[in-house]
């Protein structure tokens, strides 16, 4: 049979996938292990439909969260977090956030650690999918949120310990600022380098996915030397790196009478509140959006929303040397071990695994028996509420349904 073995990665960052390829996968806690399952069987499904066993993967599987606190004594192992690394693709369900000191987010932790600086959440919509907007066929985008620092970073101090009451007096006594007595302290690092490769990937996916504009989300208006430094290194790399093929909105305007020449990107920029009403009125009009991680994490689930919501919404979180594949909701754990919830989520993510690993077809097959799922009205509870005349079905039945489609 054919090649064998792990992905392994090029310096210029293009991968090598083998035909049988081993892929790590983390289940999750709470509903993970259910929409997993069904993960699985529509993910191996559509490569059996698309390759007639010509390509495979073989699960290896990784114990984190729950599931490796009770093998390992561990939430999350340096051994796990090695095998992410070597296999460069991984895919894992929603994992509980421990409660008490120590680890602060397993998620935010894995993208810290593996330094997982973007993370992409393709927002489109499937035909029949239920939807607040009028025209949610209209929504085709993708957010670039910035995943290592902003306000995310992790460097905050407790009212009133030592800690925060240091930085206080350091920034009333020396900086002249005037802080309340007992406040909190968050700190809001957005640096150059960080800045510059998360715009970068955004915008070689638009140069590789045929988008015709990157939009700059950011609050620079108030925060200048954060948010506003955002926008200026973005442009900056546009310039920089894709400078044969950007243009931006001052230049499309004096050049080229408000028409996007053929085969340029345009580069613009908007105001963080203002976007989330523009997403709305005109959301033809965005394509790629670029962003510092605060406002990335609210414009994401926002948009899911339009398209169905957070059971819909896939998404990935990519760095240079791996990527790790996930759904964008929580554990739901009211649900676990129901086999209740909706799977969409985790299953378009691995969508989105076999478009990164060049198993296009296979990807296509999986949205595609999706939206004839959908369709037919064969739905769990969350859509079933939704559409008229449902039937509701368990969340491994759904998935069954998507491979009967195939
Ligand atoms: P959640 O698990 O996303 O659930 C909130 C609600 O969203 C659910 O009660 C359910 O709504 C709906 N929902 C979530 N997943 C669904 C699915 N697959 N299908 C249908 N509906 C779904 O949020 P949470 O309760 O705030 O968080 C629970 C735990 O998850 C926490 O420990 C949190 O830290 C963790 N978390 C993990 C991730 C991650 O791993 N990436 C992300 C977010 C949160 P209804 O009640 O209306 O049915």
């Amino acid at each position: 049979m054919e090649n064998s073995g792990i992905i392994t990665k090029n310096n210029d960052g293009s991968i090598n996938v083998p035909d049988i390829a081993t892929i790590p996968f983390i289940e999750g806690d709470g509903t993970g292990p259910d929409i997993w399952r069904a993960t699985q069987t529509v993910i191996n499904g559509a490569i059996a439909a698309a390759y007639k066993g010509s390509k495979k993967i073989n699960w290896l599987e990784l114990y984190v969260g729950e599931k490796g606190y009770e093998k390992t004594g561990e939430w999350l192992s340096q051994e796990a977090l090695d095998n992410i690394k070597k296999h460069v693709v991984a895919i894992k369900g929603p994992l509980t956030t421990p409660i008490g000191k120590g680890i602060r987010s397993l998620n935010v932790t894995i993208r810290q650690k593996l330094d997982l600086f973007a993370c992409v959440r393709p927002v489109k919509y499937i035909d029949s999918v239920p939807s607040p907007m009028k025209r949610p066929e209209k929504i085709d985008m993708v957010v670039f949120r910035e995943n290592t620092e902003d306000v995310y970073a992790g460097i905050e101090w407790e009212s009133q310990s030592d800690e925060a009451n240091e930085v206080i007096c350091f920034l009333t006594e020396k900086m002249g600022a005037n802080i309340a007595e007992n406040s909190g302290i968050g700190i809001k690092p957005v640096s150059a380098k960080n800045t510059k490769r998360l715009v970068a990937s955004a915008i070689s996916h638009a140069i590789d996915n045929g988008y015709t504009s990157v939009t700059l989300m950011h609050k620079g208006n108030i925060m200048k030397f954060t948010e506003g430094a955002f926008n200026k290194w973005g442009y900056e790399v546009a310039k920089e790196k894709f400078g044969n093929v950007t243009i931006t909105e001052d230049e499309l305007y004096k050049s080229y009478d408000g028409k996007l020449p053929e085969g340029k990107i345009l580069i613009k920029d908007r105001i963080a509140d203002m976007l989330f009403q523009q997403v709305l009125l005109r959301p033809e009009e965005f394509d790629v959006i670029a962003t510092p991680n605060l406002n990335g994490d609210y414009i994401s689930d926002a948009l899911a929303a339009q398209v169905g919501g957070l059971g819909m919404a896939p998404g990935a979180n990519i760095g240079d040397e791996c990527a790790v594949f996930e759904a964008t909701h929580g554990t739901a754990p009211k649900y676990a071990g129901l086999d209740k919830v909706n799977p969409s989520s985790l299953i378009l993510s691995g969508a989105m695994m076999l478009d990164y690993m060049g198993w296009k077809e296979a990807a296509d097959i999986i949205r595609q028996s999706l939206q004839k799922t959908v369709k037919a009205k064969t739905v769990t509870y969350d859509l079933a509420r939704q559409i008229d005349g449902a039937t509701e079905i368990s969340c491994s039945a759904f998935g069954d349904a998507m491979v009967a489609k195939m």
